[in-house]
């Protein structure tokens, strides 16, 4: 057993925990303890190297990401697909292919004895063997009986099994998505990019929402939250089915544009900025407009044997460049700021 396994360790490491989470300014919310707990244990290297990537990249932390480790790391619906509702489902129509199989021969077994007991009702020397054949119909009559019921419980059985499996698909459907925006959230992104052909030039763009610290001092985090869902649906509404969008952070999305260079991807994050700059918002309680909201972006391409990681790295050196040009506009990787 892990020697921090024992009571006092457990309550120093609750305690670490909180302290840490505050540190990073994240609420102590289960999900985030129990990944930060299990950060602090040092249990698993692979879910901590990405913590302190993540950090040192950064500078901080945030839900969305620790919710994206929970998912990776501990909850884990495609193990119980895979380790149990498949090999279930597979055991199962084999059983009821052999169960089809036995009723067919039960059925021509029946139909024998059928035929041998008119042959005997026409023979008066075989007549003591008449009760034996009804005897024997009537048992195959109840035993098919039984084997139908038995297939059809199975065959219920195996329908049940088929609508887990496709709940189980749209909770993980759901899991790769933000709840405040629904666009995908990080793990979802990295499994949107596993359907990309490689072999294309595709491209991102980083976005992030201009003074916003200033936004959620004037008006508040819950105007602050609608701020965010209208950019993300400003920005999905700009896009063809084929592209994606992520909430990659607080107020801090990528696009992902499929088969599309970085002078096809400036001109939708040019659309998208200008459509936000002309959003109107209102706030309900005192009826008076919102100041208008505007976005910075950083436009990078991703050509054959680049890794994602430095193309949106890159995208986000070409956003901070946008940043320092004064906000309110794109730039392309690598180029000159217009
Ligand atoms: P800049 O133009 O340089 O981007 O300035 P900024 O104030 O937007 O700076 P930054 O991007 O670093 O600020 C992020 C702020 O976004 C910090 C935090 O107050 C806010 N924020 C992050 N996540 C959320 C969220 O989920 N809801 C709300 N309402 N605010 C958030
Ligand atoms: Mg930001
Ligand atoms: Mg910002």
């Amino acid at each position: 057993m892990n020697t921090r396994d024992n009571y006092p360790s457990a309550v120093k490491l609750s305690k670490e925990t909180i302290k840490f989470l505050s540190n990073y300014e994240v609420a102590p919310t289960p999900i985030n303890f129990s990944v930060i707990y299990h950060y602090l244990s040092k249990k698993d290297e692979k879910m901590n190297k990405f913590i302190d990537e993540y950090i040192s990249w950064n500078g901080s932390l945030d839900t969305i990401f620790i919710e994206s480790l929970f998912l990776e790391f501990f909850s884990s619906s495609e193990n119980i697909e895979k380790s149990f509702l498949t090999p279930f489902e597979n055991t199962l129509s084999s059983t009821i292919e052999k169960l089809e199989i036995q009723a067919i021969n039960g059925e021509q077994i029946a139909s024998n004895f059928k035929k041998a007991d008119k042959v005997l009702a026409k023979s008066n020397q075989v007549s003591s063997l008449k009760p034996l054949v009804s005897f024997i119909n009537s048992t195959l009559t109840d035993s098919k009986l039984q084997h139908n019921n038995l297939t059809s419980e199975l065959a219920e059985t195996y329908k049940q099994v088929n609508q887990l499996k496709t709940q189980l698909k749209a909770s993980r459907e759901e899991a790769m998505k933000d709840a405040l925006t629904g666009l995908y959230n990080r793990r979802g992104c990295d499994e949107k990019l596993k359907d990309l052909d490689l072999e294309n030039v595709h491209s991102s763009i980083s976005i992030d929402i201009d003074h916003f610290k200033k936004f959620n001092d004037d008006f508040g985090h819950s105007i602050g939250d609608k701020v965010i869902q209208r950019v993300a649906s400003t920005i999905q509404s700009h896009i063809s089915p084929t592209d994606f969008a992520v909430r990659f952070g607080g107020e801090e999305f990528v696009v992902v544009l499929a088969d599309k260079n970085k002078n096809e991807a400036k001109n939708i994050a040019e659309k998208i900025r200008v459509s936000i700059t002309n959003l109107k918002l209102k706030q309900k309680s005192s009826n008076t407009y919102l100041p208008p909201i505007s976005i910075s972006a950083g436009i990078s391409e991703y050509q054959k044997d680049n890794n994602w990681k430095t193309v949106f790295e890159i995208a986000d050196s070409a956003l901070y460049q946008a940043k320092s040009a004064g906000r309110n506009c794109c730039v392309i990787a690598d180029s000159s700021i217009t």
